[in-house]
């Protein structure tokens, strides 16, 4: 499971250690120095996690997560917050504000990896290498397999980003936009249409089997996987 992660931390020592270990672990890392540096570089790309420091200069820690959590486009972004503070309160405090989870200094490398995975798994299924099934279709990413019952069928990569996503996230309706956020990352030069195009060939990788009906249309909304068949 490799992620981009978005290291929000003013101390250059701790910088150094989590763009190292998270650098060993298959990790892309971004390092910004404070808030506001952060939320420039979340206006260019959306990263897949946010670790948090508490304490920063300017605008804290706790603010730049209520601003992200506010914000349509990046309030889905899973944020592990960093602190010295050991206090409940404290806590409390930070996963009111939307923090998924919470990790008190000095942590351990193991235990921050671990933590990582866990709200990814939780936040971000498709950025795991479990295998995912609805009705018959199944989706296998490390073998980057897709099989309808027992049928292999053939998607392009964009494709099966594209179903790996709405089958992690079943019976949900997501907008072009969201859908160019999630899939596609950065959209910055991608137009909405193009998702249609995606979707167009995903259904008729998927008519095989009959599977394309699970890949719904909401007219004025976007798209929904669906394992009740309208
Ligand atoms: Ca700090």
């Amino acid at each position: 499971m490799s992620a981009t992660i978005l290291v929000v931390e003013d101390e250059q020592g701790i910088q150094e250690v989590l763009k190292f270990n998270l650098g060993q672990h298959g990790h892309d890392v971004i390092v910004a120095s404070d808030a506001e540096e952060a939320l420039g570089l979340l206006r260019g790309a959306l990263p897949d996690l946010i670790l948090l420091d508490w304490m920063l200069p300017g605008m804290s820690g706790i603010d730049f997560a209520r601003r992200v959590r506010a914000d349509s486009r990046q309030k889905n972004i899973p944020i592990i917050m960093l602190t010295a503070r050991s206090d409940e309160r404290d806590k409390v405090q930070g996963l009111d504000t939307g923090a998924d989870d919470y990790i008190t200094k000095p942590f351990s490398p193991r235990e921050l990896m671990a933590r990582i995975k866990a709200v990814l798994r939780r936040r971000a299924p498709q950025m795991t290498e479990d295998s995912v099934e609805i009705n018959g279709l199944r989706l296998d990413p490390l073998s980057h397999r897709v099989y309808g019952d027992a049928t292999a069928l053939d998607l392009g990569p964009t494709e099966f980003r594209l179903l790996h996503f709405l089958m992690t996230h079943p019976e949900r309706v997501y907008s072009r936009s969201q859908l160019l956020d999630q899939v596609w990352g950065d959209h910055v030069f991608v137009e909405e249409r193009t998702v249609d195009v995606h979707i167009r060939r995903l259904r008729s990788a998927l008519e095989a089997t009959g599977h394309d009906r699970l890949i719904q249309t909401v007219r004025g909304s976007g798209y929904r996987l669906s394992a009740t068949l309208s």
